[in-house]
Order: structure tokens, then sequence, then C-alpha cells
């Protein structure tokens, strides 16, 4: 029996090694199941990063989500997190972890130690913005939140460590267009 609909027929491989493509695939049927979409997570990088970035665009940050979705990291962490969520809405954990995680109580901090362990794989910057997202919980994030019907307790601050990573992306390729710009005219 599978926790998730769209992994009901899901035959894992004998590796249990997948490619990037079907990562990414995975990634977005569950987070979509649990009722978040690439364009949410798009618009959380989006508004952290546009008022650094004159010329930032949404479809800029929609590719750059779907590159961090292809990674192993983020299919584990998304995998791990919505399935303990689930099992803590069924009343499925032994007490008294079952009500510290459906209660999301805010001295837990292993949603947030999972957040920070993909955030950190793009430097010190990473786990910075995410912990401005875990702090002022913008848009998607709070909404997360405040859904009594579904235990998110893991999912928020995973969808904000991907929103952290995705603008850190931008803004690395931007930094760098702009400096490949700046020695092109000085040489
Ligand atoms: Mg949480």
């Amino acid at each position: 029996m599978s926790l998730l609909k769209c992994l009901e027929d899901f035959i894992p491989s004998e590796s249990n090694v997948y490619s990037e493509a079907e990562m990414q695939r995975i990634n977005i049927a569950v987070l979509k199941e649990r009722g978040v979409s690439v364009d949410d997570i798009a618009y959380l990088a989006y508004n952290a990063q546009s008022k650094y970035l004159e010329d930032l665009t949404i479809e800029e940050m929609r590719d750059s989500v779907l590159e961090i979705l292809r990674k192993r990291e983020q299919f584990h962490a998304i995998l791990l997190g919505v399935n303990i969520d689930i099992l803590a809405e069924k009343g499925m954990l032994a007490e008294p972890i079952q009500s510290i995680i459906r209660d999301d109580l805010g001295l837990f901090g292993l949603d947030e130690a999972i957040a920070i362990s993909i955030a950190g794989n793009y430097g010190t910057i990473g786990i910075t913005n995410f912990g401005n997202m875990d702090v002022n919980k913008p848009g998607k994030i709070s909404i997360l939140q405040s859904k009594k019907e579904q235990c998110n307790c893991f999912l928020d601050d995973i969808v904000g460590a991907i929103a952290a990573v995705a603008a850190i992306r931008v803004a690395q390729k931007h930094a760098l267009a702009k400096a490949m710009n700046t020695l092109e005219i000085e040489l």
C-alpha cells in the first residue's frame, strides 16, 4: 500500500537509484498531490530575489526550480518528509512523536534540519536564504502551515529550502553573466 496515490503503482528499481528525469517527474507529482506546484515554489524564489535582480523573470525561476527538482537530495527529502507528514496525518506514528509532528511543535527542529541539509548543498548563503523563509514565512509557506486538515510539518520547510536554493542558483548565474560581460569589456 502506498501512502501517495501518485506512487500507487510504482515499482522500485533494483538499485534504488533513479534517473534525474524520473526523480523530477516523481518530485513534481508528489508535491502536486500535497498541494504544491512548481509555480508556487518559483514565485517564492522570485519574490526572494526580484529586488536584487532587475531583469529577473518568473520563467527563469521556474527553470531553476525544475533543475533543483532533478537532484537526488531533493528527491530523498521530499519523499521522506511527505511520507512522515502523511503518517502523522493518519495517526500512524507512535506517541509522543505522533502528536509532536501532527501539531508541528516549534521545538521539534528536525523538519528544519532536513531543509537545511538541502539548502547547505548550495553553501552558507543557501542556509541564510532558507532561514529568511523560515522566519518570514512568505506566501505558500504560511498557507501550508495554516492548513489544518493536512500535516505539513516537513513539507513547508522543504518547499522553503527548494525555493531558497532555486533563488541562489539564479543569483549566481546572473552574477557570473555580469562578471563575464565586464571581463569582455575590459579585454
Ligand atoms: Mg515545519
